[in-house]
């Protein structure tokens, strides 16, 4: 495969090439199912702002002594139907606006789940891989103490994103226990099991993304497995669990990628052998049996399904054209840019999206903070058929919705939850 377009689609490159950011698509596609909706001018515009927002910048000892200033942020976009709930990203691409977007997309994603739940997202300027160990527990630490006004089981309550991992949420709960004085395992979600973490929650996302796949081809009449090929963008937590899940349903998943380039081959990969290739490399470049392609090439290879699962704005007016999936399911927050909505609309392509596609991970991070507080712990099956449940509904959801407008899945999930969030609002009021 040609490697010309070597560059990844990261975000000042976006940027200079006119894409929407991630908050102008969040307010863009707010807009545009607040026009389908008889909503009062006063309640639409509440919705539209971040309740609050919040930015620190903290020291943290590097190894060699030397002390290093940080900027992180977190944003609760909507409190109306419960605590906020959000991931914390630890990225040199996080700023305020990509915070607000996040924020703003998972009070939608909550209220279409009918999760208990309002929306926010954190987030620190920083690439972890270029942190010791000691230092990563350090930077998480503090910032956890900075948040510390701000977070709690009954307030806001964090999880993994990008960049994130059990062993940093096991970190904020340690901080937050050590500064009330006990155990407070229901402070953040996406935790290891010993310390009260929830079975099926670190793949549980990936295994929402499959569920909605499978659910969209089945509508279609699509029901062999072997017969369809799946691209996967971004081999982190959502990207590595949903080939594995899609490879293990035995459909043929054709290309995978992370940030530093993918591999393709038409005949299908052997996703377990790729993890333990990547496990063992830390990278996909040069596995056997495959050719390496760049990001830009991954997106617009010949497949039936794409599931973007990287970051935002990746399919956007630059490509989209190109794009030959027939469905795209997000497992990525924000990855269609709406030039790019319009398009795969007029090209016939169907885009599960992402607060409905990639819920699986809020949703199980529900089921462990409900198991948290009742100090009563469910098993994997359990938790399989309570997400499995959960997702089908709220496909049904937003497909009813979009039969009733007449709109696509995008505008329809977004409709049925800002409908949920405006009720709550209406019936609870303008306070004071
Ligand atoms: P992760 O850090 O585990 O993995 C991210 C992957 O994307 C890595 O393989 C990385 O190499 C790749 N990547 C990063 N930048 C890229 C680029 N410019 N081009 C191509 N690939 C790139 O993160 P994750 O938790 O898997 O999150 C991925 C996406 O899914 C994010 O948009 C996140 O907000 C969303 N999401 C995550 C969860 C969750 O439970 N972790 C839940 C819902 C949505």
């Amino acid at each position: 495969m040609a490697t010309a377009l070597s560059m990844t689609m990261n975000k000042s490159a976006l940027k200079d090439q006119n894409v929407s950011t991630p908050y102008e698509t969040a307010l863009l596609q707010f807009d545009r199912a607040v026009s389908h909706l008889d909503l009062s001018s006063s309640i639409a515009e509440y919705m539209r702002y971040p309740r609050r927002e919040f930015t620190v910048n903290f020291p943290v000892r590097r190894d060699d002594g030397t002390m290093e200033m940080f900027t992180g942020y977190r944003v609760h976009h909507s409190t109306v139907l419960g605590p906020s709930k959000g991931g914390i990203r630890y990225s040199l691409h996080v700023d305020i606006d990509e915070v607000r977007a996040l924020a703003m997309w998972m009070t939608w994603k909550c209220a279409l789940m009918g999760l208990p739940y309002g929306g926010a997202k954190g987030g620190v300027i920083v690439d972890p891989k270029t942190l010791s160990i000691g230092e990563l527990e350090r930077l998480t630490r503090r910032y956890a103490s900075e948040l510390i006004p701000l977070i709690s089981p009954q307030s806001d309550v964090p999880a993994p994103d990008m960049g994130t991992t059990p062993q940093i949420m096991a970190w904020i709960m340690d901080t937050y226990s050590m500064t009330v004085g006990y155990s407070v395992p229901a402070v953040v979600t996406g935790k290891p099991i010993e310390i009260g973490g929830s079975e099926g929650r670190n793949t549980a996302t990936g295994h929402g993304v499959v569920i909605c796949m499978v659910e969209a081809l089945k509508r279609h009449g699509i029901t062999d497995a072997a017969g369809i090929s799946v691209v996967v963008q971004g081999f982190g937590n959502v990207g590595s669990h949903a080939a594995s899940y899609a490879h293990e349903l035995g459909f043929k998943v054709v290309g995978v990628s992370d940030v530093s380039g993918g591999i393709y081959n038409a005949n299908g990969l052997d996703i377990q052998a790729v993890r333990a290739y990547y496990a063992e490399t830390g990278g996909l470049k040069d596995f056997a049996r495959a050719d390496n392609v760049t990001n830009e090439e991954l997106l617009v290879l010949p497949c039936d399904v794409l599931i973007p699962a990287a970051m935002e704005s990746q399919l956007n007016r630059i490509n989209a054209d190109n794009v030959k999936a027939k469905f795209i399911v997000e497992g990525a927050n924000g990855p269609t840019t709406p030039a790019a909505d319009d398009i795969f609309h007029d090209k016939g392509i169907m885009v599960i999206p992402d607060i409905l596609a990639n819920a699986g991970g809020v949703t199980v991070s529900y089921f462990e903070w409900v198991q948290d507080l009742q100090a009563f712990f469910w098993d994997q099956d359990e938790i399989s058929r309570q997400l499995r449940r959960l997702m089908i509904k709220a496909y049904d959801f937003t497909a009813h919705t979009a039969e009733e407008y007449d709109i696509n899945m995008r505008t329809a999930a977004q409709v049925a939850a800002i409908k949920r969030v405006a009720t709550a609002l209406q019936t609870r009021g303008f306070y004071p």
